[in-house]
């Protein structure tokens, strides 16, 4: 074989391997998104737990960073992800990746409320207007389970008290606004069910 072709089949096996890489983490990417629970999902309306002081919370953490990281959202809570643990990991300043473990919101700016225009991982294609705190002080442990207590204001405070909200309450906002809008929805075709039926209710 002639050193030309050798290298033309280098190249390709190359090319075959780039793909085959590629293609290993595409489809790893996509499994670590799938874990994203949605719509209707019990774990999303479960109240999560207290992470107990010599708990390992390693692999949780790990996980959550990878799925946050690659679903390209800015925050995520732990029952996102089928742990019903009181973890959340958001992106600070829409950068920073910050884990506040065992959250708690001890001051709310009352009288400083802003409309926020928000989405959810779990809901997706679902949008809307939730009334927020402009500036919240939490009480929280780190990574390495160190206390602190920080004030959050404007975008930072939104999407803390978003993922607050799933693992202390069990609910997020967005998943009433889908349930509203299915609502509203399933209002409108009877209406027009009705229209075409001719129907009258005198
Ligand atoms: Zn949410």
């Amino acid at each position: 074989m002639s050193k030309k072709l050798k290298g033309k089949n280098r190249n390709k096996s190359r090319k075959k391997m780039r793909l085959n890489t590629l293609h290993k983490k595409e489809t790893y990417k996509k499994k670590l998104i799938s874990r994203i629970l949605k719509w209707d999902n019990l774990i999303l309306k479960t109240k999560c737990s207290i992470v107990n002081k010599d708990e390992n919370i390693e692999n949780i953490l790990k996980d959550m960073g990878r799925i946050l990281y690659y679903s390209g959202g800015v925050g995520i809570a732990a029952n996102q992800i089928g742990i019903t643990k009181n973890i959340i990991l958001v992106l600070i300043d829409k950068k920073k990746p910050t884990f506040l473990i065992n959250p708690e919101i001890v001051f709310k700016s009352e009288d400083e409320i802003i409309d926020s225009r928000e989405s959810c991982l779990s809901y997706p294609g679902i949008i809307g207007i939730i009334k927020r705190y402009k500036h919240i002080i939490v009480e929280y442990e780190d990574e390495n389970r160190e206390f602190h207590k920080q004030k959050f204001s404007e975008f930072n405070s939104i999407v803390i008290s978003h993922e607050i909200s799933h693992i202390l309450t069990g609910e997020c906002d967005l998943y009433k606004i889908w349930k509203e809008q299915i609502e509203e929805n399933n209002k409108k075709s009877s209406l027009s069910a009705k229209i075409e039926n001719n129907e009258n209710d005198i």
